[in-house]
């Protein structure tokens, strides 16, 4: 904490890992020995800069860029790029730092890491966001590539964003390595369900917290926040697997639909309009939107916040458990407060943490990294079918670590159990670097 001042995400992300491994620190004295933990928290390279760019009414703006290349133990850097105005330097370290463990889960060869601006992408027009993002990439180029780091998207940073960024990596440096970024097109080295996996893995996650308990999401009510990539494609698989997704938010308020969210009118006024989550109501009889809250005191049997950090406290936890809740599977990243999630717990709410729940998308990630180096491109059912295998897969290496370490059920020191002893196994063998 002394070392890390005024960083309050990241030593809240720090606790949780540590709170979590105190029994893998029992079994293996050699991780404590070797000084672990205290690399860990320490990220190998942190990248600071400035980015300059000229807005529409030729005003000069500058924003800062951050990239903190966290672990490359497994693998080259691996982690999204965030475009918001509340990234600080705290936010970027936290994120990176749960990628470390996330990206462990998955069981595929990626390190981890994070980075992004205090630019927000809200309202500005393509050509802005295109010369900001020509700016950023104009540093980061050097410290990125296929065997160093590749950034994907996050809050954001969508479709729009990854082209130019991709586009101006590809003109500096006269490579088309496709291999430097995922999350590209599908026409343009893109994989297919890298957009859909994030939000379809949570839900994939929420299906298997649900079978070890023999039920399934057959007739459940779903509530969703946010209304970006992850939430869309979140409520997408709900529906697919016959639950009924019922609301929908943005920093605005949410929505609430009771004959459920109609996706292609929620996608169309999120990422055609590029409106508030307002308008959506405005558009369907069905809904109600509801100001300057979030959706957690509408009634659902299963959760998926899926919008940023600490976006549901413990009052909303206390909500949630008094209208239901059988299970919350984390779309976003360390979405719910320490609190919530403690309360959770205590009422035996089945509780998939992000960095399990939300691996889908940096799994597919990894998938359109080899077929970019195999130069091969494998269908949307094949594609989809290795996300759901690598669910099952995440789904079981917390379950197993959480029986394992004797807390049966703690999908949150399984996950952190888990991941962390595969990190750790591999810092031992290669050594003090
Ligand atoms: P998007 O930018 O596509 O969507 C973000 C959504 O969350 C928007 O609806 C946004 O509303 C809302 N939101 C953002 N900040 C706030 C805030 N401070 N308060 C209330 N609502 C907010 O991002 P993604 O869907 O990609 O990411 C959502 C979450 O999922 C993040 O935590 C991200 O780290 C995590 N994640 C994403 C992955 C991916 O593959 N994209 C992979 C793994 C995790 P508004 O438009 O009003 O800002």
């Amino acid at each position: 904490e002394k070392r890390n001042p005024h960083e309050p995400e990241f030593l809240q992300a720090v606790h949780e890992v540590l709170e979590s491994i105190a029994p893998v620190l029992d079994r293996y004295p050699q991780f404590v020995d070797g000084g672990i933990l205290e690399r860990l928290v320490e990220p190998e390279r942190q990248i600071l800069f400035r980015v300059p760019w000229v807005d529409d009414a030729g005003r000069l703006q500058v924003n800062r860029g951050y990239r903190v290349q966290f672990s490359s133990v497994l693998g080259p850097y691996k982690g999204g790029l965030r475009f918001h105005p509340s990234v600080n330097l705290s936010i970027i370290k936290f994120l990176g730092f749960e990628q470390i463990f996330k990206n462990a889960l998955t069981g595929q060869g990626i390190g981890g890491a994070k980075g992004g601006s205090d630019f927000d992408p809200h309202g500005r027009s393509d050509a802005e966001a295109m010369r900001f993002c020509q700016s950023f990439m104009n540093e980061l180029y050097r410290h990125l590539g296929e065997h160093t780091d590749v950034p994907a998207g996050d809050i954001g940073v969508g479709a729009r964003e990854i082209g130019y960024l991709f586009g101006q990596y590809r003109k500096i440096t006269n490579r088309h390595e496709s291999g430097m970024f995922t999350g590209k097109g599908v026409q343009w080295g893109g994989a297919e369900v890298r957009t859909e996996a994030t939000g379809y893995g949570a839900v994939f996650f929420a299906q298997q917290m649900l079978a070890v308990h023999s039920t399934s999401l057959d007739g459940l009510r779903v509530g969703v926040s946010g209304s970006g990539n992850v939430a869309i494609y979140a409520i997408e698989k709900a529906w697919q697997l016959g639950a009924t997704p019922v609301t929908a938010s943005d920093s605005s308020g949410y929505v609430v639909d009771h004959d459920g969210i109609d996706v292609d009118l929620l996608r169309h006024v999120k990422e055609v309009q590029r409106a508030r989550i307002r308008e959506y109501a405005a558009q369907r009889p069905s809904a109600r939107f509801v100001e300057g809250r979030r959706p957690w005191d509408v009634p659902v049997d299963i959760a998926i916040p899926a919008a940023t950090q600490n976006e549901l406290d413990l009052d909303d936890a206390h909500a949630l458990i008094a209208n239901g809740v059988r299970a919350v599977s984390e779309g976003a990243n360390m979405p719910s407060t320490p609190g919530a999630v403690a309360a959770f717990q205590r009422a035996g709410v089945l509780f998939g943490p992000g960095k399990a729940a939300n691996a889908g998308g940096v799994a597919t990630s990894a998938l359109e990294m080899s077929q970019n180096a195999a130069r091969q491109k494998w269908s949307f059912d094949d594609s989809e079918r290795r996300l759901r295998s690598i669910m099952a897969n995440v789904h079981d290496a917390a379950f197993d670590a959480a029986e394992r370490y004797g807390h049966p059920g703690d999908y949150v020191i399984g996950a952190n159990s888990a991941g962390f002893e595969r990190v750790a196994h591999a810092m031992l063998a290669q050594g003090v670097i």
